[in-house]
């Protein structure tokens, strides 16, 4: 391989179509939260520029619910939450089973409460705490969103930070090779217009936030085969990238089998089901109308429980209580309108409806409510007392286990500085968000919710100071 050009790699010290001090890949939260940080600490002088391959920023970020978890906000404090990042670590690990690299995790939580106050008070962004519902894992309310819940107002919040700060995000721009030195440090990148021209961008610092690989096939049989037959839900333009360069540049790999995944995607018409229904008392049930698993166990590590059953699916089963909850959440409203509800007056009816053998449900929902009464403990170790039981009449969804995106991702120091195989940075070379590995360790099972825009704030707000920095070094 002597001599040859690695793929996605290749070495040129220019010219360039033009040079930028800090270029960033991938418009999504980690790449803008990224551009406003890299902003604040290089000034106004610094030349920054996100490139990005849709015409229209989105990214899993507009997919995504929006929830992020942070401790020690402003928006805590006036609801009288106590929270600290150590106690958000604690959870962080405690779900990852200790599994998670320390050090990342207890940066990434003490960052948390400043990175979403800073957004909130600096940028306009305006944050609401979520209530009535804890999510699997967290000990205490501490997912901040967007008023509308949705990950797409995020979005777009974040693009109007960027476009008010002055920020220049090129569109329809596909980044598809590095360019290194002779001393291997990153000089610029070459992207892939639509209407298939090229553009040559240099650049002093670069910033990998073009998420992961769930978008691409290959990566995940390699990495997470378990997965490789599920429905990926993520945005398209997860393709690994990230991944694929850092390899080749001599980058460590770390987590690679981590993933987000979640149990509860309405099956066909591909809709998020949210998990407070589990949490605030709803179950899942196959289609032997029985219970698998211990739905509170936390809604990643549902997703290969799921497919395991039957024609991988399963029914999230509710009654009027939680269909009143679920109606607060735009993606579950989505999926009613698209007739994704089965409702049904009784145990017996709703059997019938899904085809379930008589009794079946019945029986299923004795034992629940025998567990919840405190007459019986859960076999799968569910602790149903907290929450009222099921009432007729009943409503289920069918869903199925999907792919949301990956966790695993070019090993990073606490600066987001990309490492190379023996733990030194590779010079200036960032990453964060799911471009990086995360926090949640080398299994499904170690995704907290909300782990995945966590670390692309953070981290993303880290990996802009940081290039920050070094333009600024290299101006003075
Ligand atoms: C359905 C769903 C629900 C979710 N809900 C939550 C939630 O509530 N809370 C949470 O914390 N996480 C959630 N997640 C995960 C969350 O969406 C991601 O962790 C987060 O959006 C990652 O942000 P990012 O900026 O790294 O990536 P993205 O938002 O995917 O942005 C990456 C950008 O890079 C661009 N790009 C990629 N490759 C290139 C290239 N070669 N050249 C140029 N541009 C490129 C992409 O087009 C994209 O715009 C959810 C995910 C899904 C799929």
């Amino acid at each position: 391989m002597s001599g040859e050009p690695l793929p996605g790699v290749s070495q040129r010290d220019g010219p360039f179509d033009l040079s930028v001090d800090i270029l960033i890949v991938g418009a999504g939260a980690c790449g803008l939260t990224a551009a406003l940080a890299a902003r604040e600490v290089a000034g106004e002088d610094a030349e920054i520029l996100v490139l990005e391959r849709d015409r229209s920023p989105s990214g899993s970020t507009s997919l995504s619910s929006g929830f992020i978890p942070a401790a020690g906000t402003t928006m805590q404090r006036a609801a009288g939450v106590r929270d600290t990042p150590e106690m958000l670590a604690a959870d962080i690990q405690a779900k990852a089973h200790g599994r998670a690299y320390s050090p990342l995790v207890n940066r990434v939580a003490a960052e948390s409460g400043s990175a979403i106050t800073w957004l909130h008070q600096d940028h306009g962004l305006p944050f609401i705490l979520i209530d009535g519902f804890l999510y699997p894992g967290h000990s205490v309310l501490r997912m901040h969103a967007m008023p509308e819940r949705t990950g797409a107002a995020l979005q777009a919040a974040l693009l109007g930070a960027a476009a008010n700060a002055g920020l220049d995000i090129a569109t329809g721009l596909q980044v598809d090779t590095l360019f290194t030195g002779a001393d291997g440090r990153i000089t610029g990148v070459s992207a892939l217009a639509h209407d298939g021209s090229r553009q040559n961008v240099g650049c002093g610092c670069l910033i990998l936030a073009c998420n992961g690989y769930g978008g691409n096939a290959a990566l995940v049989k390699q990495h997470i085969p378990e997965m490789a037959d599920a429905l990926y839900f993520g945005h398209d333009g997860n393709q690994g990238e990230a991944v694929i360069w850092g390899d080749a540049l001599g980058a460590c790999l770390a987590d690679m089998s981590g993933y987000q995944g979640h149990g509860s995607v309405a099956h066909p018409h591909g809709a998020l089901i949210s998990w407070a229904l589990m949490m605030e008392g709803g179950i899942l049930v196959n289609a032997a109308g029985a219970r698998f698993s211990n739905e509170h166990d936390g809604y990643s590590e549902q997703a290969p429980r799921v497919n395991s059953q039957p024609d991988q699916c399963a029914y999230v089963l509710i009654d009027d209580r939680l269909l009143a909850l679920a109606r607060d959440f735009p993606d579950f409203c989505g999926a009613e309108q698209a007739g994704a509800l089965i409702s049904a007056a009784s145990a017996s009816d709703m059997e019938a409806r899904l085809g379930f053998d008589t009794g079946a449900l019945a029986a299923t929902l004795d034992q629940v409510a025998s567990a919840q009464a405190g007459r019986q403990t859960d076999s799968f170790g569910r602790d149903f007392t907290t929450k009222p039981a099921l009432q007729a009449p009943f409503h289920a969804i069918r869903v199925t286990g999907a792919l949301f995106h990956t966790q695993g991702g070019l090993d990073i120091n606490l600066d987001a500085e990309v490492l190379d195989r023996t733990g030194q940075p590779l010079g200036n070379l960032l990453a964060a968000g799911g471009a990086a590995r995360g926090v949640s360790g080398p299994d499904v099972s170690g995704y907290l919710s909300g782990n995945g825009l966590l670390t692309a704030i953070t981290l993303g707000r880290i990996a802009g100071q940081r290039a920050g920095i070094l333009a600024t070094t290299k101006q003075s």
